[in-house]
């Protein structure tokens, strides 16, 4: 993979997204300090320079792109294994949030673009709370989750570190799609069993018990009419 480092930029994501007809294979890139990031359905993302890690991996799938359904939920597995891993306990929120201790720690976001072959290029970016000073939570307007002990960590044997779990995830999942990573996702999921409710634009779609995912990423969730699934689209969860 190769990786190249800025020092500020708007996004990663949006960077990357631009480029993916003419990149050659695999490619990292990463921002200091980012000005102009975004979450799920052009949601901001907000981070403070050497407080976060904001980050983006540009990968070429096989698809089709319907085969990528649970790519995001992947990802996840890939950073928290990984987090859980240096020590810091953190847990998924369905479809890609990582908590800690309820709170958000890191964000993920997918986006994707076909190729003229067939193919599809995914942009995975991701931004991880190191620290987390008042002024920033305070933009953010909701309590967030920060991670000093990773702050601590040499920064670019941290990345490293994710980046190369993140890539074997990656391949994995271009050959096997999300199947394997179901049991995975399940054993981080953090609202297991909890009341919890499908929201789309502050309006409570679904409610029911949360009851994990299925074999291509979508909750399962069971309600008084019984168990349904849930296809990420641009809805969120809240705890009921
Ligand atoms: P929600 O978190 O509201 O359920 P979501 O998971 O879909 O929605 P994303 O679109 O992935 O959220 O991320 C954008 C949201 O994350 C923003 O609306 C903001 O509330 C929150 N946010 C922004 N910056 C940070 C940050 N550095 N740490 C934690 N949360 C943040």
């Amino acid at each position: 993979v190769a990786i190249e480092v800025v020092a500020e930029t708007g996004s990663t994501n949006a960077d990357l997204l631009a480029r993916v007809a003419t990149l050659p294979g695999p490619l990292l890139r990463v921002a200091e300090r980012q000005t102009a990031g975004r979450g799920r359905a052009g949601r901001p993302w907000l981070s403070a320079p050497g407080a976060s890690l904001t980050f983006s991996l540009a990968w070429r799938f096989k698809g089709p792109m319907r085969n990528l359904v649970g790519l995001p939920l992947a990802v996840g597995v890939a950073l928290a294994e990984t987090i859980v891993g240096l020590g810091v306990p953190v847990r998924l929120k369905w479809p890609n949030d990582l908590l800690r201790d309820g709170d958000k720690l890191a964000g993920i976001l997918v986006e994707m673009q076909s190729a003229p072959d067939g193919a599809v290029w995914a942009v995975v970016g991701a931004g991880i709370n190191l620290l987390m000073p008042d002024q920033l939570e305070q933009d953010i307007g909701r309590s967030v989750a920060a991670a000093p002990w990773l702050a601590q960590m040499e920064r670019n044997l941290l990345l490293a570190t994710l980046l190369s779990r993140l890539a074997a995830v990656l391949a994995e999942f271009d050959d096997t799609g999300f199947a394997p990573f179901c049991e995975r996702w399940n054993a981080l999921h953090a609202w297991h069993g909890r009341e919890v409710s499908i929201v789309d634009a502050g309006r409570v779609l679904q409610q029911g018990r949360a009851a994990g995912v299925d074999a291509i990423g979508r909750l399962l969730l069971d309600t008084a009419a019984g168990r349904v699934e849930i296809l990420s689209g641009d809805v969120s969860l809240r705890l009921a």
